[in-house]
């Protein structure tokens, strides 16, 4: 990781105590409430009622906060976050870009409720972006690397280009986190994540998160959260808060090791059409060595056939066979399942925290049945 990013690694796990008065608990406590003291007057920064504040998610949102470098807020899963982004900027009569070949529920979500709104929902592949053509859009959508392709996009170019011509950038950056990708300071107006990924890290819990520095889009963003409800349980709040301490630490060797084991499938006779973005024969590579400071955790490849695939995923003592990515166990699974525009012997792996050799001999063994 970069000096930058150690620092905020190690500053993001003493962040609780620095607030600290004698006697309160080092812990963040879980704050299990929807009403508060309140007698007489309601009063500035004296909390009034749990659909509008928490102390557990704020002591969450500091620590999201510190790592995006920018005001964020928590919602109760990646979708919700998304949503609520959405939301704070169109309007009826809206054009709006999403790439074909991001997370599908956003498309999904675009095309069944956005469109009847009034807004126009332009779809157009990860690589196809650079084309440009912003002119009259109010919102682009970018996903870098994409989801499950790994194509990536110039995210500093795309965001100046949607700047200049009046529109918003938001970037899903929920495969990178900030640990591997910083798209604001790439230019980015938004960040949205899914938390549930990486950052939660276990598979035992669903969030998400909206970062901005732009204070009327995140005032929005708050009143929407408040306002439709769509909140964090405390108790999520309180696990994500939990995990997001480690998020460094299994980052870092999750990324470490999918390029071992990127490399050893790249040369594997039973694989085919690999991808990840940290192979210097990738076709992303080196637009993802100028915009990411890691090449994340998420691979691309394919066997012969659904069955070889299957076969692999299934055979393969230290995979969970498991939709989503970004646990400590890795997982993979066959994306043309879902429908995906991809081969059907394509598999999406997703490196966990398991020791490297162990983890490529299991991978290894499956891969020869
Ligand atoms: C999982 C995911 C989401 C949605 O997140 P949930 O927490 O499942 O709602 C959004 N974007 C990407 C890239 C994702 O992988």
């Amino acid at each position: 990781m970069s000096d930058r990013d150690d620092e905020l690694a190690a500053k993001l796990v003493h962040l609780r105590g620095e607030g600290l008065e004698k006697g309160d608990p080092l812990a963040l406590p879980l704050t299990l409430t929807s009403m508060y003291h309140l007698p007489g007057d309601p009063a500035p920064g004296v909390p009034g009622y749990g659909r509008a504040e928490n102390p557990t998610w704020e002591a969450l949102e500091a620590a999201l906060s510190l790592i995006e470098d920018a005001p964020a807020l928590a919602f109760p899963s990646g979708m919700a976050a998304i949503s609520a982004a959405l939301f704070a900027v169109v309007k009826a009569g809206d054009r709006i870009v999403i790439p074909t070949d991001g997370y599908y529920t956003t498309r999904l979500l675009a095309d069944r409720f956005l469109a009847k709104l009034g807004v126009t929902v332009v779809t157009r592949p990860t690589l196809d972006m650079a084309r440009g053509g912003f002119e009259g859009v109010a919102l682009v959508f970018l996903e870098t690397p994409s989801n499950p392709g790994l194509d990536v996009c110039d995210l500093a170019g795309l965001c100046e280009a949607v700047r200049a011509a009046g529109g918003v950038s938001i970037v899903d950056n929920t495969t990178m986190t900030p640990f591997g990708q910083r798209p604001l300071e790439l230019g980015a107006d938004v960040v949205v994540a899914s938390d549930t990924k990486a950052p939660g890290g276990h598979s035992d819990v669903l969030m998400g998160h909206v970062a901005s520095r732009d204070a009327a889009f995140m005032e929005e963003v708050a009143a929407w959260r408040k306002l439709a409800g769509g909140i964090p349980g405390p108790f999520e709040a309180w696990m994500l808060h939990r995990s997001l301490e480690t998020l460094p630490l299994r980052f870092e060797r999750m990324c470490d090791s999918a390029e071992v084991i990127a490399a050893r499938l790249a040369e594997h006779p039973a694989v085919r059409n690999l991808r990840y973005p940290g192979l210097a024969d990738d076709p992303a590579h080196l637009m993802a060595k100028a915009q990411m400071t890691r090449f994340g955790f998420l691979i691309g490849l394919e066997l012969e056939s659904a069955d070889a695939a299957e076969r692999f995923i299934n055979g393969c003592g230290l995979l969970a066979a498991a939709t989503s990515f970004g646990g400590v166990h890795s997982s993979a699974e066959r994306r043309a399942r879902w429908g995906d525009d991809v081969a059907e012997g394509f598999v999406r792996l997703s490196v966990g925290t398991e020791p490297v050799e162990a983890l490529w001999a299991a991978l290894d063994a499956a891969l020869r049945g």
